[in-house]
């Protein structure tokens, strides 16, 4: 798959693809991403890549023209325009469902707004996905690009170690339990020491699985208990996953 990102600041980006687990999927070119600096392609003499807001008001508006001669370049480059996707708080909030959407498809431009935002007409013309990080306002678009390419690269087989983002929060739409190493007993300043579950050192992997769906519907339903309800309502909770929640009193 192939990203192409559309920034004013690419060389944010490097720290972030040659770094951690993900560097692999990103050096070995199973995540392909390809930065266009915007401010090669402005259209004056200055370089321009923002100006006034026609109306008035604060702040700068990134030119309709720098990012249509981008996205030319990389629709020369491509081929063809695949998904065009512009980061804003206005976009739809991004959720495991649509990163495993994107990590199983063949990639996407990525605009990066800065300053107010980009002039509408590009947004009207080229964008097929309007995407948010969540209610409050960054300073740019890159990080949420980045939050976007991490979270499909580390989705991308061979990645991960073992596939164990299948037990990460969401995957099943639930949050994922708590996690325990070593020391099996933690030791604290006043001479106690705190154990980990002893379910954990059992052995007994039955009893641990369960122990741990049970952890996992124990958080979701103390932390978000809207997920417990659309689990319910997909059917994706069984009758022992309901007995539990019972005995919790939910
Ligand atoms: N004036 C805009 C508004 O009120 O919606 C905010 C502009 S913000 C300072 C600059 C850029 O950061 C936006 O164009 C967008 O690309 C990015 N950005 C800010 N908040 C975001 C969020 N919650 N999710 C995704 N992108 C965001």
């Amino acid at each position: 798959m192939r990203f192409d990102v559309v920034t004013l600041f690419p060389d944010l980006f490097a720290p972030h693809l040659t770094q951690g687990i993900t560097r692999r999927a990103f050096e070995s070119g199973q995540v392909d991403v390809r930065l266009w600096p915007l401010r090669e392609h402005a259209t004056d003499a200055y370089r321009r890549v923002d100006d006034r807001p026609f109306g008035g008001g604060p702040g700068m508006v990134m030119l309709a023209e720098p990012l249509e001669t981008a996205l030319a370049a990389v629709r020369a480059d491509r081929g063809e325009l695949p998904a065009v996707v512009h980061f804003t708080p206005a976009g739809q909030r991004l959720d495991q469902a649509q990163v495993q959407a994107w990590a199983a498809g063949p990639g996407a431009v990525l605009l990066c707004g800065r300053y107010e935002g980009i002039d509408q007409r590009v947004i009207d013309r080229h964008v097929t996905h309007q995407i948010s990080l969540g209610d409050y306002v960054l300073s740019g678009g890159e990080l949420a690009a980045l939050v976007l390419l991490d979270a499909v690269a580390r989705l991308q087989p061979g990645v991960l170690a073992a596939p164990s983002h299948e037990q990460d929060s969401f995957s099943d739409g639930l949050l994922e339990g708590p996690h325990y190493s070593r020391p099996e007993q933690l030791p604290l300043a006043d001479g106690t020491s705190v154990p980990v579950p002893p379910v954990l050192l059992s052995g007994h992997h039955g009893q641990i699985a369960r122990w741990r769906r049970e952890q996992s519907l124990a958080v979701t339903a103390r932390q978000r208990p809207e997920l417990i309800t659309a689990a319910r309502a997909s059917g994706r909770l069984s009758r022992q996953d309901e007995q539990y929640l019972l005995s919790l009193g939910l």
